[in-house]
C-alpha cells in the first residue's frame, strides 16, 4: 500500500456530504460552538482516520465527538474519550504522548491507526442505520488499503464491532457466520488478522468503571503483540 492512496482516501473523506442530517449537525455545532471553545475555529467536516499508512493495528471507534474530533479535525482529539484512549496507548508504547488536544500537538502513533465507522459527529453520538451504511464504504476502503500490513483490529463497543465485521467481510475477508458476538476481551481470528472487542472509551463507560484504564491497556497490549508491535510492560 502506498502512502498516497491512504492520503487520498483521507482527503476524499473530508469532502464527503452524503448524509444530510450529519452535514447539517456538524456544521451547526461548528457555528454555535461550546462556550469553552468559543475562540476555536471548528473543523466541522468529516474526520478521517489518524495514524501511519502502513499500520499493523487499527482501533475502530464509533464516530467523532461534536466538540472533540468535530472541533479539532483529528480522531479522538480534544475530548474525554480521547484522553482515556491516548493515555492508555502511550502507556503501552503505541503513542508518543499521553495527551491529544489539537491536530498540531505533535502526537505520533506507532504502528497503529485510529478510525471510526462513521466519520461525522452525530447528534447524541447516535448515527442512524442508514448513516452507518452510507459511511461504510470509507471503512471498507481503509481496510483494503491497510490490508497488506494490518494484523490486528480493536473494535470499541458493539457498534464498532458490528461495523468492523461487516466492513471486513466487504473488504474480502472470510468472516464466520453467524457473526461472533461482541464482548469485552473477545478475540476472533480472521484470515491472518485478529479482531479484539473492547468496551468503548465513552465517558459513561469510564466514569462508571465498566472500562478501567487497566482493562483498556490489557486489550491494547494484547492486540499490539498480535500485530507484532513492540509494547511497554
Ligand atoms: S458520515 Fe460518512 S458518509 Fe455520512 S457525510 Fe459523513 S463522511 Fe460522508
Amino acid at each position: 500500500m502506498d502512502l498516497s492512496s491512504l492520503a487520498r482516501l483521507d482527503d476524499r473523506i473530508t469532502g464527503c456530504r452524503a448524509c444530510p442530517r450529519l452535514v447539517a449537525w456538524r456544521e451547526e455545532v461548528a457555528r454555535t460552538k461550546r462556550v469553552a471553545f468559543a475562540d476555536w475555529t471548528y473543523w466541522g467536516r468529516p474526520v478521517p482516520g489518524f495514524g501511519p499508512h502502513d499500520a499493523r493495528m487499527l482501533v475502530v471507534g464509533l464516530a467523532p465527538a461534536a466538540h472533540g474530533g468535530n472541533r479539532t479535525g483529528r480522531m479522538f482529539t480534544g475530548d474525554r474519550s480521547g484522553d482515556v484512549l491516548y493515555a492508555a496507548m502511550h502507556d503501552v508504547g503505541l503513542a508518543s504522548q499521553p495527551t491529544s488536544v489539537s491536530a498540531d500537538d505533535g502526537l505520533e502513533l506507532y504502528g497503529v491507526r485510529v478510525t471510526s465507522p462513521v466519520h461525522c459527529a452525530p447528534p447524541e453520538n447516535k448515527p442512524t442505520p442508514a448513516e452507518r451504511d452510507t459511511c461504510r464504504p470509507w471503512l471498507v476502503e481503509e481496510l483494503r488499503l491497510l490490508r497488506p500490513s494490518l494484523r490486528s483490529v480493536v473494535a470499541l463497543g458493539a457498534f464498532g464491532w458490528q461495523s468492523t465485521l461487516t466492513a471486513l467481510a466487504e473488504a474480502g475477508l472470510a468472516v464466520p457466520r453467524p457473526r461472533p458476538v461482541f464482548r469485552h476481551g473477545a478475540r476472533v481470528q480472521l484470515d491472518g488478522l485478529d479482531l479484539f472487542g473492547c468496551f468503548h472509551v465513552s465517558q459513561r463507560n469510564t466514569f462508571t468503571g465498566l472500562l478501567t484504564p487497566e482493562m483498556l491497556r490489557d486489550v491494547l497490549r494484547t492486540a499490539a503483540e498480535a500485530a507484532g508491535l513492540p509494547t511497554e510492560p
